[in-house]
């Protein structure tokens, strides 16, 4: 195609507001795929992505679209991770084109996550093309969302387009203002090659695929590249589009967007915002704003029967061929024996492996409470980060802890605000704003990151309904008064139950997780004590009493049969069980207790 009839965009959404729906739309309508071939929701596809209705790794397809003024367009639709986890790939998925749908449910209105999304595009220097969608829906407002765009998020939308993605309404007018309202990509055909590296993942044929979009100059099959940020070489085997199907073209020309296969071994070699240049040629300057992907939140993941270590490291490297974002690497622990130490982008990012690895691997785990990296400043002037609090100095040889801040955005509806603000609140929050957007409140808050890698984002859903929405980015590090607690059972220090807290916290998150276990830990024929301390300093205390009866007893000798059925059932629950001392924790009771943090 001609260069000045490429269209590169993505769309911006909040979750549920039709972006993929939409998508799918566009690609039906520009019959890239026959109705046979037309799966709903062929952006989405992992399974846990379609169960959570969200988009974790970023997909892109190329559209052939005959406009009004009779010229064929190629347009190339980039979909985006819809979640705060994955701010990064966003960011550079934005960076990768021109303009950006912005998709608004018109019986919902603006929410916090729509709010950053187009914040980024902005400052991409994107085009922005409001769509209200949900047109269908009796409930739909599209006149009062239309004022909302322009009040909340102050850009123009009297020639916002309203359609329903769902009823197939308005989806040619969505089209014709791609072709109209969005530039087409600049770039010089005959410059030094000059490509952004914006997605990579495993494919079981192919190997690394690798998404690119061409800045300058041509890339093509044969040709030795560069990826300038991960000084690596490579021989380019296949360059490819995806219409969605993957389909070979001899080369990519600038504002184009496509796949490349070369001798890469690993995802892991890939690094997403990298620059991709000609070794024989290469270009002078690298693309601004390359970022190496960072884990923000760690946890320990043991498996819950020790035997399964060698499996679970095998899900793990397997999980790890098609996500280089999480990292992981061995540990062991007193308690729980052999696992490993993972880092994720965030939370969301922990739980869709957590889930991988039970339902594509079947293992079933043990996770550790989650930590975020703590700076602890030594007396002796040196500085570590803390990934683990097991790990944590001597008090005596620690200066200062500082501890990861973020910036939230929070939009909630005026009745659930009081909620939201007693949250902030007892997550130690600072509020920075509060302005309002028709009937819903704008708050801004500064909040320490580790209030908010645990349950902040339930939580929230949960006091307001789910009406609040949230966006965060990370802002800097700030000291604080952080302590170590630990969980002492039976006079045995439970590595994995141990966090650091914020000392004006310690008292009652200690005493909420004593009472927590004195539940979840079965009797047993002596008294338990369970103790939160901090250094050798008791914080908090429950007792479990001690089992009266061995439990066969009231069995009577006389029915054999049910006397070992209970035996076996006992057995059964014993496989599941940890030792602490003399003291058999079952492991449902460390992800219970560590979900009330
Ligand atoms: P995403 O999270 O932004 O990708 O949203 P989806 O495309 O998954 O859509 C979320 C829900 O809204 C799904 O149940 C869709 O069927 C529904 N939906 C999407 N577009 C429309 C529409 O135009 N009208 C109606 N009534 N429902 C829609
Ligand atoms: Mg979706």
């Amino acid at each position: 195609t001609d260069q000045k009839n490429i269209r590169n965009f993505s769309i911006i959404a909040h979750i549920d507001h039709g972006k993929s729906t939409l998508a799918d739309r566009l690609i039906q309508n520009t019959g890239a795929l026959t109705d046979r071939e037309m799966k709903s929701q062929i952006l989405d596809s992992m399974d846990i992505e379609r169960e959570r209705g969200i988009t974790i790794k970023a997909q892109t397809v190329r559209l052939e679209y005959k406009a009004k003024d009779g010229q064929n367009y190629t347009l190339n639709l980039m979909d985006t991770p819809g979640h705060v986890d994955f701010a990064y790939e966003v960011s550079r998925c934005l960076a990768a084109c021109e303009g950006s749908i912005l998709v608004v449910d018109a019986s919902q209105g603006v929410e916090a996550q729509t709010l950053a999304n187009v914040y980024q595009a902005i400052e991409n220097d994107h085009e922005i093309v409001p769509v209200l969608n949900k047109i269908d829906l009796p409930a739909a407002e599209p006149d009062r969302v239309r004022q909302q765009i322009e009040d909340v998020i102050g850009i123009d939308a009297t020639e916002a387009v309203e359609c329903s993605a769902k009823s197939g309404i308005g989806i040619d007018d969505v089209l014709e203002a791609i072709v109209t309202k969005l530039p087409a990509p600049e770039g010089d055909p005959n410059a030094p090659l000059k490509a952004m590296l914006v997605d990579s993942w495993y494919d079981a044929y192919l190997g690394v695929m690798v998404l690119v979009r061409v800045i300058d100059g041509k890339i093509k099959k044969g040709q030795t590249i560069k990826m300038m940020a991960a000084d690596a070489e490579h021989k380019i085997e296949r360059v490819g589009v995806f219409t969605p199907k993957g389909v070979i073209v001899p080369e990519l020309g600038p504002g184009e967007v496509g796949f490349i296969t070369a001798s890469i071994k690993e995802v892991a070699d890939t690094h997403v915002g990298d620059t991709i240049t000609d070794v024989a040629r290469p270009c002078t300057e690298a693309l601004p704003g390359f970022q190496p992907s960072r884990s923000v939140v760690f946890c320990g993941l043991f498996p819950a029967d020790t035997s399964e270590f060698e499996r679970l490291r095998d899900a793990l490297q397997k999980l790890r061929l098609n996500d280089a974002s999480f990292e992981f690497e061995m540990e062991s622990s007193a308690a729980l024996g052999f696992g490993f130490r993972c880092g994720f982008l965030g939370m969301l990012h922990l739980e869709i492996i957590q889930e991988r690895l039970l339902r594509e691997f079947d293992l079933e785990l043990i996770t550790t409470s989650p930590s975020v990296i703590y700076k602890i400043h030594k007396t002796d002037g040196t500085m570590v980060e803390l990934h683990n609090p097991a790990d944590m100095p001597d008090v005596v040889r620690i200066d200062h802890i500082e501890e990861p801040w973020i910036n939230a955005t929070i939009l909630v509806p005026d009745e659930h605000l009081g909620a939201v603000l007693k949250l902030c609140e007892d997550k130690r929050g600072i509020q920075e704003d509060l302005t309002y957007a028709g009937t819903r409140a704008m708050l801004k808050y500064r909040l320490p990151l580790n209030e908010v890698v645990y349950d902040f984002y339930d939580r929230l859903k949960s006091v307001s309904r789910g009406y609040a929405s949230f966006d965060y980015d990370l802002y800097g590090y700030e000291q604080s008064d952080l302590v170590k607690m630990s969980i002492l059972v039976n006079g045995e220090p439970v590595d994995a139950l141990s966090m650091l807290v914020h000392r004006s916290q310690a008292e009652g998150r200690g005493r909420a997780l004593c009472e927590r276990l004195k539940d979840l830990i079965p009797r047993q024929l002596f008294k338990i004590p369970i103790q939160a301390a901090i250094g050798g300093k008791v914080i908090a205390r429950e007792t479990i009493s001690a089992m009266r009866k061995d439990v066969t007893a009231k069995c009577y000798g006389g029915d054999v049969t049910r006397k070992k059925k209970l035996l076996e059932k006992q057995k059964k629950g014993k496989a599941k069980m940890r030792m602490y001392g003399k003291v058999e924790i079952p492991h449902n009771a460390f992800i219970a207790a560590l979900k009330m943090r």
